[in-house]
């Protein structure tokens, strides 16, 4: 008999499910059963995959109670945050059915004065199997994000989600085998570490992972040894730039929210506030004030849910510690925030750049809020970072000047969070924040190959790719390239 290993509730520690522990062999297995189903699943095309995942959003849409109670169950969020995360999902795979075929449609190329005989062309095709690893706090949004684009280019996909939200996992097969054509497009396998380890050993053609930079590494380097490609969504320390001109309620309000939603346990969230010192005091005393209204708790019973993973609280009460011990101060909150499996929220200021808990992401609803003398300031500590993921700029007039000098996959200008709501826009980092990207075109395009298709119109006198070429070719050749000055191709 196959192991197993319980999904467990993180408020109760009740257990909500048992699952399988799938190693080698069966993820072998799931990943052939894929394989089959490619050839079919290119042959319907882009417009019966679309008709597929419309239906599957339909799915879902309709079951949103469902798949919201499960989520808020293994994860401990509140329900309308699940409710919330389920529809941003859903518009995803809705987005992508309605744009594939545009975005990967064979596009013609010049093909220059020296082969102006030929025709040019570049095809889109799928790659194959994708696999896709995913995180559990956002156990729907997140991994959709891969699979649904996967899907639409034409690709089959085996899921890993993660083991602390594998119902949500087994959920999303079980609705897309109800709107499936045939078996075998969309499927998961359930374990640990070894199972992802497992699928990046596996025939799969890309992998698309989510989670921490450290599992990242480990998942990039199993993945060269067999050549497969690899995108990589890893975590962040995302930085908030406040100028003094910012509209100081909206910056405080969607800062705190940004820290402390999901119980700060979101990549893109707020972790660390550059203010100009003109208007610090004031953002600050907002900062607080706010956060004296906000709770941790149960759903039901709380703004934001519990620490999923127990593992987190040592660390985020460890930065807590280290941004005290360097010389930070609390100015919200104390160590005796952490009450596991909660973590009520604190606000740091005047936090040494060089402590952990600015340094590290903390994942956890605690903030650190420190003043800058000035914007320049804040963009060289903002970039100062090993991570790259988003960021966020408040300021009425200087939102677009300070964005172009940041360093990172994504920002937002007077907003938080809300490029992960917009299909239409890539979602990524660079440095430590990972490499490839999910959503919208680019997103679309990484589960592709560009394929080029080259054909002769008609034959020119002269045939320069042949051993009949001659002197007087030759000669043609550099009298060419010296008249249109190296413009041939
Ligand atoms: P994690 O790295 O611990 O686990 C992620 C997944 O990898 C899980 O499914 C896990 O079972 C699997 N895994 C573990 N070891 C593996 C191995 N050796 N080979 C293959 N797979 C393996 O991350 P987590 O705790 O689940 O997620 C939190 C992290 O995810 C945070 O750092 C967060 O910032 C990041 N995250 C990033 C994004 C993004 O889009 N950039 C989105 C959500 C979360």
């Amino acid at each position: 008999m196959a192991k197993t290993f319980n999904s467990l509730n993180p408020v109760t520690n009740k257990v909500i499910g048992k699952y399988p522990i799938q190693l080698d062999k069966e993820v072998d297995l799931v990943v052939a059963q894929a394989r089959i189903a490619t050839s079919q699943w290119v042959k319907l095309g882009f417009n019966g995959r679309k008709k597929t995942l419309l239906a599957w959003s339909s799915h879902i849409i309709k079951n949103i109670e469902e798949i919201a109670s499960l989520i808020s169950e293994e994860t401990g969020k509140p329900l309308s945050d699940a409710r919330l995360e389920v529809s941003i999902a859903v518009s995803h795979i809705g987005w992508v059915a309605r744009h594939a075929e545009d975005i990967m449609r064979t596009s013609h190329r010049a093909p220059g004065a020296l082969m102006a005989n030929m025709s040019a062309t570049v095809e889109r095709s799928p790659v194959g199997v994708v696999g896709v690893i995913g995180p559990w706090n956002y156990p729907i949004f997140t991994p959709v994000g891969s699979i649904a684009y996967a899907l639409a280019a034409g690709n089959t996909v085996v899921f890993k989600p993660s083991e602390f939200t594998p119902g949500v996992g087994v959920w999303l097969e079980q609705s897309f085998k109800t709107v499936a054509p045939f078996a075998g497009i969309f499927s998961i396998i359930t374990g640990f570490g070894q199972t992802g380890a497992a699928l990046c050993n596996s025939a799969i053609n890309k992998l698309s992972f989510t989670g921490s930079t450290r599992t990242a590494k480990l998942v990039a380097a199993a993945c060269a040894a067999k050549m497969i490609p690899v995108v990589l969504e890893c975590g962040g320390k995302d930085p908030v730039i406040v100028a003094s001109d910012a509209n100081l309620d909206r910056a405080v309000d969607a800062t705190i929210w940004s820290a402390m939603a999901n119980s700060g346990q979101s990549c893109i969230g707020a972790e660390r506030v550059y203010v100009d010192k003109k208007v610090a005091p004031q953002f600050i005393a907002k900062a607080v004030e706010l956060a004296k209204t906000v709770k941790a708790g149960a759903p039901g019973e709380g703004n934001y849910g519990p620490v999923t993973m127990p593992s987190q609280l040592n660390i985020i009460a460890s930065h807590i510690k280290a941004a005290i011990k360097d010389g930070g101060k609390f100015a919200y909150g104390s160590a005796k925030s952490v009450q596991a499996p909660f973590v009520q929220p604190v606000i740091l200021v005047d936090v040494p750049e060089n402590s952990t808990a600015v340094r590290e992401e903390s994942f956890g609803p605690i903030i650190i809020i420190n003043t800058v003398e000035n914007m320049q300031e804040a963009i060289k500590l903002s970039n100062a970072s090993s991570y790259g993921l988003g960021a966020n700029v408040w300021s009425k007039r200087q939102g677009k000047k300070i964005a172009s000098q940041l360093h990172c996959g994504m920002v937002a200008i007077n907003s938080t969070f809300s490029f992960a709501a917009i299909a239409a826009v890539p979602f990524g980092g660079v440095k430590d924040s990972g490499y490839g990207r999910v959503h919208g075109p680019e997103g679309l395009l990484e589960y592709s190959y560009a394929r080029t298709v080259v054909r002769t119109r008609f034959n020119l006198p002269i045939n320069f790719l042949s051993f009949k070429r001659r002197a007087k070719d030759d000669r043609l050749v550099i009298k060419a390239t010296k008249f249109l000055k190296g413009r041939l191709g």
